[in-house]
């Protein structure tokens, strides 16, 4: 329960019907894209400024509630999940982009610009911002920072974690700190921009992100690669590489996710298919060319049935139907869509593709798998039904099998979706207990009521648990006097 305190603090700072606490505004916000988590917060505030933000966090540390900052709610981790008791920050009109600066090829914009917003202004002034997750049309940038969100062009580009060059910050104590600048080299202190990209909400609000931008490439080749078996898929996959091209995008689709995504939308897909790959290359024209030239030659050597190479724009857009509702497509499959992110580096893709198959089929479960084959960012995709606790535990054990799996190939848990609440169990095997306690540290000491998005990442700790390391010098200054 929110104390009446904290509730008329909260309206006295956003004033004007800006603190929604309706039932149905709350179980507007009691989840987000991960399946099996919900919890309606106790209050929703929407700040109209850096202070408002700021105010609130002090309020926060004072009448002892938690805040959960909110983008769109396309996490799939359980990042925005309002934990009980909870008040949800949220930014809906904190969608300006502030800032295109052509000299330095920055961009200074709200954390509520959603990403396809900045891609759009960015290009057209002949600027690129390569992080597109596959809900770009939705998700914040906000919580692509939050998230350190990849993409289907994270192959060539990389991840958010690339494009963040300066933030301002309310940190979890009230205070505002502007972090990096628009200098491209700046080595003072730590890096603490770094430490805030992928911190899933729990150590600062970003109230204003500036991100890097480049050159629009000058021209892009689109095509689908068509396989009767995954191994051949994978086979093109290493040789592509091994090949010195890097595609933009190299993604892959198997036969279960074929299928959906050809029952969902009839693109023509052979359902017969064992996998298909969707590759672009971009960059100068002679170059991307060439690349193209090369890898329908090294597709075909490696078994592809057929290679579809896009002659416009808008064919280039047909072609990439496939891999954009895979999700969608999948969904239509079940009542409980589990999509996973389990990554392995890229050599062992094939192997964990045979695994993952295993896993579906030891515990009788459908997997479909698609994803980023070619930084071996694979989305294990489950059908299931959580109304059926039977058929939900197969599900979870099955995905058991694929985390240990892909920590045994040399992987992670999680390639772009974070952590959040629903794989925090999963973290201690993967980075062991010693990194998880350095975590929590560095969570006591930023955060020292827990006040900021608590028990995510790892299990909440209680309140001061580990006083910031400034409160125990005056304690052992105290007992020395
Ligand atoms: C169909 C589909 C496809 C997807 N494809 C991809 C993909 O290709 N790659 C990928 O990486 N992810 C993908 N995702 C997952 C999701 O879209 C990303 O994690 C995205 O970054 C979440 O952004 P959001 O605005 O929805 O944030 P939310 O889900 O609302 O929040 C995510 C996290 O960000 C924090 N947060 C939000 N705003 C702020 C802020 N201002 N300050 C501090 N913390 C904040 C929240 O507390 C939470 O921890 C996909 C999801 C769906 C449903």
């Amino acid at each position: 329960m929110l104390s009446r305190r904290a509730l008329n603090g909260l309206a006295e700072i956003a004033s004007g019907s800006r603190v929604l606490t309706a039932r149905e505004d709350l179980l507007t916000y009691a989840g987000d894209a991960t399946p099996l988590h919900r919890h309606p917060p106790a209050a929703v505030v929407i700040p109209r400024d850096a202070e408002e933000v700021a105010r609130i966090v002090r309020l926060a540390n004072e009448e002892g509630f938690a805040l959960v900052p909110r983008g769109a709610g396309s996490g799939l981790s359980g990042g925005a999940i309002p934990i009980p008791d909870s008040v949800v920050l949220l930014f809906p009109t904190w969608n300006r982009i502030l800032e295109i600066d052509e000299a330095n090829l920055t961009a200074w914009v709200e954390p509520g610009v959603v990403t396809g917003q900045l891609h759009a202004a960015a290009e057209a002034v002949g600027l690129f911002y390569p992080p597109d997750p596959g809900s770009m049309n939705v998700c914040t940038i906000g919580g692509n920072v939050a998230e350190n969100a990849g993409g289907l062009r994270g192959l060539k580009y990389g991840s958010t974690k690339n494009y963040v060059q300066g933030l301002d910050v309310v940190l979890p104590t009230g205070e505002g700190v502007r972090l990096g600048g628009k200098a491209i080299k700046d080595v003072a202190g730590y890096n603490l921009v770094d430490l805030m990209v992928g911190s899933e909400g729990t150590l600062g609000v970003f109230t204003r992100i500036l991100l890097r931008l480049v050159p629009k490439p000058e021209t892009v080749r689109t095509m689908l690669a068509l396989y009767d078996s995954v191994e051949a898929a994978g086979e093109s996959v290493a040789a592509i590489i091994a090949g010195k091209i890097v595609p933009a995008t190299l993604e892959l689709l198997d036969q279960a996710t074929i299928r959906a995504v050809e029952a969902f939308a009839g693109l023509g897909l052979p359902t017969d298919l064992g996998a298909l790959l969707l590759i672009e290359v971009d960059g100068r024209r002679h170059e991307v060319e060439q690349d193209a030239f090369e890898i329908v030659r090294l597709s075909r050597i490696h078994g592809a049935r057929d290679v579809r190479l896009a002659a416009s724009p808008e064919e280039a857009d047909d072609l990439r139907a496939a891999r954009r509702i895979a999700f969608s497509a999948l969904a239509r499959g079940g009542p409980t869509v589990i999509l996973e992110d389990a990554t392995v580096p890229r050599s062992a893709v094939p192997e964990m593709l045979r695994r993952i198959q295993a896993a579906g089929q030891r515990h009788g479960v459908t997997i479909a798998t698609f994803g980023h084959a070619g930084d071996g960012n694979l989305h294990p995709t489950c059908l299931t039904d959580e109304r059926d606790p039977a058929a939900l535990a197969r599900a979870e054990a099955a995905f058991e099998e694929i985390f240990a799996a892909a920590l045994a190939l040399g992987g992670t848990i999680t390639g772009e979706h974070g952590v959040g609440l629903a794989k925090r169990r999963f973290l201690p095997a993967q980075v062991g207990d010693p990194a998880v306690r350095l975590m929590r540290q560095i969570k006591a000491v930023l955060d020292p009521n827990q006040v900021l998005n608590p028990g995510k990442i790892f299990e909440p700790g209680p309140r001061c648990e580990h006083p910031p390391l400034g409160h125990r010098v005056h304690e052992r200054a105290g007992r020395a006097r």
